[in-house]
């Protein structure tokens, strides 16, 4: 309830560890009046409250205002333990480990390309293939799938995939270093061979948007965007073999769990320490899947720039696309932190959060390492997306994370059973928008009023501090499996 938080300021809401004997950590909510009454209308509170209560934590937990609840812990949630002394959860990374977003930018305008959108829109849908369970064009043998999960994009840059500059502009320069292929299941990597370039089904996207605000002028010409461009933003993550990752090793700590004396608040919120050698294997594991989607997301820009090519080379329009950014919001990284005046090392797990470094931090692009990192932040098919930045409030407040997109304020349940597929696109289409989805039940799951207001979300992290606005995006075209 609203009156058992205590309001820091008018973006920020605490729930102190007075409010249930459990709490090792108070919880903070970043969100203004509606957006609290929105996060209080399902689990996310609560499922925040049990995250509060594992041990080893510190600082507090955080919720950002596109929260909604999930397994175990929030979507829109980020909490850091201890390393070592604390514990690591797969729940609490997400079942699509580096679920996460890339921006490309073009130097066409939308005149530009208007009369060739429909003709790109439907090349970008059979050269990115999607769907549940679609195989991609790079089929992998079971060498070539450990090669990936150890190289992440580097190994899309051995093979003709990426440009050198593509890797520089991506978390991580698209490898976690500590992939061990050898603690990936032999399951995750039946599920992951075939599905290398493939873009998954729901809520996974390729959009074609216009440049159509600038907020940050500097930043904006830093990342060569400018109003009235075309870009294109692909959300996707490590397909089936991150989310087999996940399921097994929920299933290994289980079975283990009693060894460490861990008492759970929700078995959901299954974990390990994370110095153990369960713990330790998680985090090898979680890295080849997260060098797996940085790969698949490489391998699928490729195909985009394919697509720019196959459609606009034979008009002789000359064009360039380059990555802007890629950032992960399915993630647990161990990073160093100040928290109460101290240093630490933490395992920073952001659920439905994404990593916003603030300027001068260590691991950024050169040409970003002066203003910060870029926060990709997609809204909704029929609304707007954000291009953000990484401030040093993010670092002091939120072990430099922010939001992630709109956030859900209807369950995919629900969706479906209120809205039509066939006349969400008939009405996404007179808006001229232009639509290709392998299925219309998927499409209505993902329909822009299943989603709270992201202009609202982006208002509420800007005020806040935790990240700051550069540019907006409005949908041209959509791709959905
Ligand atoms: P998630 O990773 O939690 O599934 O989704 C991230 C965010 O993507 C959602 O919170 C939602 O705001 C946004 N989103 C979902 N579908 C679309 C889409 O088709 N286009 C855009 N631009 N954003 C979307
Ligand atoms: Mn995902
Ligand atoms: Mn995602």
């Amino acid at each position: 309830r609203k009156q058992d938080f205590r309001r820091i300021n008018e973006y920020l809401w605490e729930l102190p560890t007075s409010f249930d004997p459990r709490m090792n950590v108070p919880v903070r909510i970043y969100a203004d009046e509606e957006l609290l009454e929105d996060a209080l209308g399902d689990l996310s509170v609560h499922q925040a409250v049990n995250v509060a209560s594992l041990p080893g934590l510190v600082g507090y937990v955080v919720v950002m205002p596109d929260v909604h609840q999930g397994y175990g812990m929030p979507v829109g949630g980020v909490m850091a333990s201890k390393v070592p002394g604390g514990i690591i959860s797969p729940g609490a990374v997400g079942y699509d480990i580096n679920c996460g977003v890339r921006l490309l930018a073009t130097n066409l305008t939308e005149e530009q390309i208007a009369p060739h959108l429909a003709e790109l829109a439907t090349r970008i849908y059979y050269n990115c293939p999607s769907g549940v369970g679609s195989e991609g064009h790079v089929p992998l043998t079971a060498r070539q799938l450990d090669e990936v999960l150890a190289e992440g994009a580097r190994w899309a840059l051995r093979h003709g995939y990426a440009r050198p500059e593509d890797l520089e502009c991506t978390e991580e320069f698209g490898r976690m270093p500590n992939a061990d292929p050898d603690k990936a299941t032999p399951k995750a990597k039946e599920r992951g061979k075939d599905q290398l370039g493939t873009l998954g089904a729901g809520n996974h996207f390729i959009e074609v948007d216009v440049v159509d605000e600038i907020f940050d002028s500097v930043a904006a010409e830093r990342m060569g965007l400018f109003k009235g461009q075309v870009a294109v933003q692909i959300h996707c993550g490590s397909r089936g073999f991150g989310h087999q990752i996940c399921t097994d090793y929920l299933q290994r700590f289980e079975r283990v769990i009693h060894k460490y004396g861990i008492k759970l608040p929700d078995k959901e919120l299954m974990c390990a320490p994370i110095d153990s050698p369960e713990g330790q294997d998680y985090i090898q594991a979680m890295a080849c899947a997260a060098n797996f989607a940085f790969c698949n997301r490489q391998i699928l820009a490729h195909y985009i720039r394919k697509s720019f090519e196959e459609v606009l080379k034979p008009k002789g329009i000359a064009h360039d696309v380059w990555q802007v950014y890629d950032i992960a919001h399915n993630m647990g990284k161990i990073e160093t932190h100040e928290i109460d005046g101290q240093r630490m090392t933490v395992c920073v797990h952001r659920k439905g959060a994404t990593r916003a470094w603030g300027p001068g931090s260590p691991g950024l692009p050169k040409k970003y390492a002066d203003i910060g990192q870029p926060v990709l932040i997609p809204g909704s098919m029929g609304t707007a997306s954000y291009v953000l930045l990484g401030t040093p409030g993010s670092m002091a407040q939120t072990f430099g994370s922010t939001c992630h997109g709109a956030g859900r304020v209807m369950s995919r349940a629900q969706a479906k059973r209120e809205i039509r597929g066939e006349k969400l696109k008939a009405e996404l289409e007179s808006q001229g928008i232009v639509v290709r989805a392998g299925s219309m039940a998927g499409l209505a799951e993902e329909a822009p009023r299943a989603y709270k207001d992201v202009s609202r979300v982006v208002e509420v992290v800007h005020h806040a501090g935790i990240a700051k606005k550069v540019a907006r995006l409005r949908p041209i075209a959509v791709i959905k499996g």
